[in-house]
Formats: C-alpha cells, sequence, structure tokens
C-alpha cells in the first residue's frame, strides 16, 4: 500500500472525534480494534479481530478504512453477510460517520452499496427483453401464472419510480419467478457498449457509484464472484473488510456450488432450439430426458463413486450442450432482439455445460486428492416432491480465498465469533491461511496484537481478541443439564420437556428456544403450549420478522424456531433473559459438504469432526449465546440441555468458544435466577 507522511488527524483523533458526534462513549475495545486496523493497513498484514458485542467495531474499522481512502483517493471494499448489516452501515453508520468526519478529512467522504447484477432491474429487459416462458419458470399453474402476471405489472410500474432498481428497496417484495422477468444475471446481460439502454442500466450506474466512492458496501457473494471471475466485478481496491467473517466460507462455497437439473436443460434447450438447427437443439432435449431417467434411479445422497449410467447420461448432455454452443456460434451483427435472444440461450447453455464437465471432473481424482464433492438431492414421493438435481460444491474455498483475496487486498476479517475454542487458527485454516505458531488470544478473552508470524509461503496475517464491554460473567449463566441424558434420534425427550416447561415457567415467559431442527422446534411449540402459561410462537408461523417483532414487544411471550433465529434475533432488554438450547447444533451426519470435508481432513491425517463438526457446531451455539447480551444492561441465563457440552471431550473447545459466562450444572441455580430477574424486571 503507498505510505506517505500524512497531514489528516490520526486515527485516533478521528475515532474520538466520530464517538462524540455519533452521541457515544470512547471504547477500549473499540480503540485497540481502530489502531489494529490501521496497522494492518500500514504493514499489509492481513487481520483477524473478534470484537463482542457492543465493542462498535463497524465504527472501529470504517475510520481507518475511510482515512485511508481519503488520503489515497482509494475505494475500500467492505463486505456483509447479511443485508441487515448492509442497510444498518449503509441507512445509519456511514450517513453520520461521512457528516462526523467532512471537517477533520477536509472533505466529506462517499460511500455507495453494490450488489450482483441479478439484484437489479434490467431496463432492456423491462423495455423489450425476451419475457421468461411458463415452461422455464416451471410454472404451470393458471393461477400462479396470473400472480406472476400481476406482479410483473407492478415491477413495470415501479421500473419508472425507482431511483436504484434494487430489488430490496421494493416493499413489498416479488416472488423470485417475477423478478426473474425484469432481470438479468452477469452473463445473460448484453453489455452496456451494445444494450439499446445502457445508459440508463441501474446495475451500471451502481456500478459507477461504487468505483467512484470511498467506501463500497457490498456482500460475501459478490466478494466471492469477484474472485471466482476472471472479469472485474468490483472496483479496484486494496483494502478489503470482511464483516460478519464467520459466515464467509459458507457464503463462499455456496457461490462455488453449481447444481445441474433436467429442467435447465429443458430451458436450455428452448431459447436455442429458435437459433440453430432443430436435430442439434433435440439431440440436448433427448440428453436430458436419458439423464432424468437415470437420475429416477438413483438415491438421494452424496456419491463417492460415479455410477457408470450417470457417467454415461453427463457425457451425452456435455457433448449435446458443446454442440448447441458451436452451431449458436460467436456473437455477430444482428439486432438486438437475435443479439438478446442469442445470450440469453448462450448463458444457460454455458451453464449446462461447464456445470456437466464439472461433475464429470469431480471423480477423476482419488478420493483423498478431490477438489469437488458431488451429491443428488430431490424426493418425488413426499408430500412436497422436489425433482432430482445434482450439485457439486468445492471441499474447501481455502486456496481460493489466499489467491484471489488475500494476494490481491489487505484483508480484514472481523466479527462477534472468530476465536474457536479460543484461538484463530480454525477459522484460518478454513480461510486458506497459514496456522499462526503461537496462541493470539490470551485465556478470558483478553487480547494480545502480537502479530501471528506466518510461514514463509503463506500470507502473513495477525489475530486480535478486543473482547467486549459487557461483564458476562456477572449478567449470564451458563447452565449446561449434565444429569439429563444426551440427546436421541426420536425427538425430544419428555426430561427435556420437563426442563424447558420448568425454565420457562421461572422465567415468566421472556425465551428464545433455539432448537436444531424444525421438527424438534415444532413438539417443543405443540407439547409446551398446554404445559405453560406463556405463549409461544413457533418459526412459520408467520413471517419471521413479525414474529421477533411480536417476542420483542411482549416479554411474557416465547419464541421458538430454527437455523435464521440463531444469528439473526436481536431484542435487548427483559423480553429476551433466557435462552434455550435443546442439543449442540452439528451438522446432520448425512449433510453432503460436511461430510465429505470431514472425510478430506481424515484422508490427510486430521481430526475430521473438530475441524469440521466441531467447528460448525462452536460457531453456531457461540452465535446463539450471544442473542441474550444485546446490551450492556442484559442480565440471563443459557440453558444448554445436551449434556455433552459438559461430558464429551470436544466439551472444552465448545465451551472456550463462548462468552464467558457464570458456568453451572445445578438446574435449581438457573431457575432461582431467573426468577430473580423476572420480579427486578419492568411490570
Ligand atoms: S446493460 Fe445489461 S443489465 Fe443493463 S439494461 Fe442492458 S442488458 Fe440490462
Amino acid at each position: 500500500m503507498p505510505s506517505s507522511i500524512s497531514t489528516l488527524p490520526s486515527v485516533r483523533d478521528l475515532l474520538s472525534h466520530a464517538v462524540e458526534a455519533v452521541g457515544g462513549a470512547e471504547r477500549e475495545g473499540q480503540v485497540r480494534m481502530a489502531e489494529a486496523v490501521a496497522k494492518a493497513i500500514r504493514t499489509g498484514e492481513h487481520l483477524a479481530v473478534q470484537a463482542g458485542t457492543g465493542t462498535g467495531k463497524s465504527l472501529a474499522y470504517l475510520v481507518p478504512a475511510i482515512r485511508y481512502a481519503v488520503e489515497h483517493e482509494a475505494t475500500v471494499v467492505v463486505s456483509t453477510a447479511t443485508i441487515a448489516l448492509q442497510r444498518q452501515l449503509v441507512d445509519r453508520d456511514l450517513p453520520r460517520l461521512a457528516k462526523a468526519l467532512k471537517r477533520p478529512l477536509g472533505r466529506e467522504p462517499t460511500f455507495a452499496i453494490l450488489k450482483g447484477r441479478r439484484n437489479y432491474l434490467c431496463m432492456h429487459r423491462v423495455h423489450t427483453g425476451a419475457p421468461e416462458e411458463p415452461e422455464d419458470t416451471g410454472l404451470f399453474d393458471a393461477f400462479a401464472v396470473s400472480r406472476i402476471g400481476r406482479e410483473v405489472k407492478r415491477l413495470h410500474e415501479w421500473s419508472s419510480d425507482t431511483e436504484t432498481g434494487d430489488r430490496d428497496e421494493l416493499v413489498p417484495g416479488v416472488s423470485e419467478q417475477a423478478w426473474r422477468q425484469v432481470s438479468v444475471t452477469a452473463r445473460e446481460c448484453l453489455g452496456v457498449a451494445r444494450c439499446p439502454v445502457g445508459t440508463d442500466c441501474f446495475a451500471e450506474r451502481a456500478r459507477g457509484e461504487a468505483g467512484r466512492a470511498d467506501v463500497v458496501v457490498t456482500n460475501h457473494a459478490l466478494l466471492a464472484i469477484d474472485a471466482l471471475q476472471e472479469y472485474q466485478v468490483l472496483p479496484e481496491h486494496d483494502l478489503v473488510v470482511i464483516d460478519e467473517a464467520h459466515e464467509l466460507v459458507d457464503r463462499v462455497t455456496s457461490v462455488a456450488t453449481s447444481e445441474l437439473t433436467t429442467s435447465l436443460i429443458s430451458a436450455a434447450t428452448r431459447r436455442c432450439g429458435r437459433l440453430i438447427d432443430a436435430d442439434i437443439a433435440d439431440r440436448l432435449l433427448e440428453a436430458g430426458d436419458g439423464l432424468a431417467l437415470v437420475l429416477d434411479d438413483l438415491p438421494p445422497g452424496r456419491m463417492d463413486t460415479l455410477p457408470t449410467p450417470l457417467g454415461g447420461a453427463l457425457t451425452v448432455v456435455r457433448d449435446a450442450a458443446h454442440g448447441c454452443l458451436t452451431a449458436l456460434g460467436s456473437e455477430r451483427k444482428e439486432d438486438i432482439e437475435e443479439a438478446t435472444a442469442r445470450k440469453l440461450a448462450r448463458s444457460l447453455l454455458d451453464e449446462v455445460h461447464d456445470t456437466a464437465v464439472r461433475l464429470l471432473d469431480a471423480f477423476d481424482e482419488d478420493q483423498a486428492h478431490r477438489q469437488d464433492v458431488v451429491w443428488l438431492s430431490g424426493d418425488q414421493y413426499s408430500a412436497s416432491p422436489r425433482p432430482p438435481a445434482l450439485h457439486v460444491a468445492p471441499l474447501s474455498v481455502g486456496g481460493l480465498l489466499r489467491e484471489r483475496v488475500f494476494a490481491r487486498s489487505t484483508t480484514v476479517l472481523t466479527s462477534a465469533t472468530l476465536a474457536l475454542g479460543g484461538a484463530f487458527d480454525t477459522l484460518a485454516r478454513q480461510w486458506g491461511l497459514p496456522p499462526s505458531p503461537k496462541p493470539t488470544v490470551k485465556a478470558e478473552g483478553t487480547a494480545t496484537d502480537k502479530p501471528a508470524p506466518s510461514d514463509d509461503d503463506g500470507p502473513r496475517w495477525s489475530g486480535l481478541d478486543v473482547g467486549s464491554p459487557f461483564d458476562y460473567r456477572k449478567h449470564g449463566i451458563l447452565y449446561v443439564a449434565k444429569h439429563l441424558p444426551p440427546p436421541g434420534r426420536d425427538g425430544l425427550g419428555e426430561r427435556t420437556l420437563d426442563e424447558i416447561a420448568e425454565l420457562i415457567d421461572a422465567a415468566g415467559g421472556r425465551a428464545l428456544g433455539l432448537f436444531s431442527s424444525m421438527r424438534a422446534a415444532k413438539q417443543a411449540t405443540e407439547e409446551l403450549r398446554d404445559r405453560v402459561k406463556h405463549p409461544i410462537l413457533c418459526q412459520g408461523d408467520d413471517s419471521t420478522s413479525l414474529l421477533v417483532s411480536k417476542f420483542a414487544d411482549d416479554p411474557r411471550t416465547c419464541l421458538f424456531g430454527t437455523l435464521s433465529l440463531w444469528q439473526g434475533v436481536d431484542v435487548p432488554g427483559p423480553s429476551l433473559q433466557l435462552v434455550i438450547v435443546d442439543r449442540l447444533p452439528f451438522p446432520r451426519p448425512d449433510d453432503p459438504v460436511s461430510s465429505a470435508r470431514q472425510r478430506a481432513v481424515e484422508a490427510r491425517g486430521g481430526n475430521g469432526f473438530l475441524t469440521v463438526a466441531a467447528t460448525h457446531a462452536a460457531l453456531l451455539l457461540a452465535q446463539g449465546t450471544g442473542r441474550l447480551h444485546r446490551s450492556v444492561t442484559d442480565k440471563g441465563v443459557v440453558a444448554v440441555l445436551d449434556s455433552r457440552l459438559a461430558t464429551a471431550r470436544y466439551g472444552g473447545f465448545l465451551r472456550a468458544s463462548l462468552p464467558p459466562l457464570w458456568p453451572t450444572h445445578d438446574p435449581k441455580v438457573a431457575r432461582d435466577a431467573l426468577r430473580r430477574l423476572d420480579a427486578a424486571a419492568p411490570a
């Protein structure tokens, strides 16, 4: 990074100024984090910072990042996992910060939001673009077609009102099928030079604004696309801040996962059918039919070997798609309508061809050296049947991140949960960073900013845990029900249900139930609605955001649910004083990606369970536990009803990943504390 003698105020001064302007108080962890980010920018050494809830980590990275951007006329990229954080940065933090820093920096810093092309209205499709055929959208039901027709009409009206064309600004939203008719992927876009309405293009405008801004806020998916593609998606940058970095590996994995279905093949055939020789297109249609017959005979699940009939069917699909692409030819001088149809056809044919190639290649190496895992999903015989789909996902995204993110820009990764088992190494390994030879986190979550020397071949990085301003030991109890039997496969046991009922009664409601499956959440809701006197809401009864706001509004109400609640509930105050976890959130044993990753670690002599399954559980458990303390005054109990947290060998690793709550195994201690809190809470 460029270095020069700066005339701008120091990061510390700018941070004090910003904190004062937004009406906050200086926090030690925030200052240490800001200084560490400034050091990373100066030295080019990557940084992983664990910053507990209440640190004010957004300001701690935005201030040094903005200072760098203004000083060097550079653009910095901030990537988030969730729309909620993206909105918080763009609608709240950045506008206030930009105003506060205007005077000390000599000009008001600028910022912009950038998403994938599919998130913006495509004006070419709105005006003239080929509408999707009902078959392409998978809709044959007349009622659904007319509902989508109404949504598309609404989208056309909205297109003349909206200033950004950003899907997230459309309230209420529309179905995916409707949105697909007015948007394009990057592959389907005609290109601004060729597009007749390129000058009015929302996606191009957003890219232009991003290129001129000091700070570009984006998401992990676009960061992954930028890393995966040869062409540039994000503006030129040499500093990227990855917030909610605990989600990075999952988000990058899902972007790098491909899917092949027979309906994709049919859609590709229809799109190219009008443009090429019918015989060549028919070959692809027949290849799709052949694949459908083979898939019907295969059981869903992970595939460790390529069944011969599937290998044959995929080869035919690959060659037929290649034949169509050759017949389609390269770009030529043609009217815009034909160019649009050709582009849409090519994009689907490329997807079919490239996925078939990748699926076939996935089985080439011996199992220990494979790069990808393949599985078949779908269930045609269930109450809500899903057609078969072949998936191929990377076993590791570390190489991609190391070569295409860490090698290109100084990277700051941050989250409230990064130091699993008390160290950053577990996640660092998944990100493709070398292990740190020394621990970078002291016991009790206090921090050291000693650089973690890296090996000569890997990118240099350091880890820092700035702790949290919350006094966890005084304000929270971790109750582990050691006396309960380990959870079984047949749903929640009677003793577990009794425990939940007693805890809720003691707390006077105020409980968030985090269950490891929807089935368990529903079972608990049904059985406990008659047994406890407080109302219980269950995820799925209504939209999650509505349920969360009902839960927040009435302290006596409880909310039960699964995955999205583990990370997405932010309810400070007396409405949430009890978090109940029914079982440790390990990935399902039949999860194809986790199980294949576990096996790949074992093939290299490592501990697959600890590296993959326990890491997954530790991250979620720490996120779930973090729901309890959302403000400095919050108090309560986290009750884990899975005795393995106390008894299993990996229990210590999981406990060391959690905020340092006061531990107990005594249910009476937990219930008494909840009763006291209930009595002290405002009526
Ligand atoms: S440039 Fe691409 S995304 Fe933009 S309006 Fe044209 S086709 Fe649509």
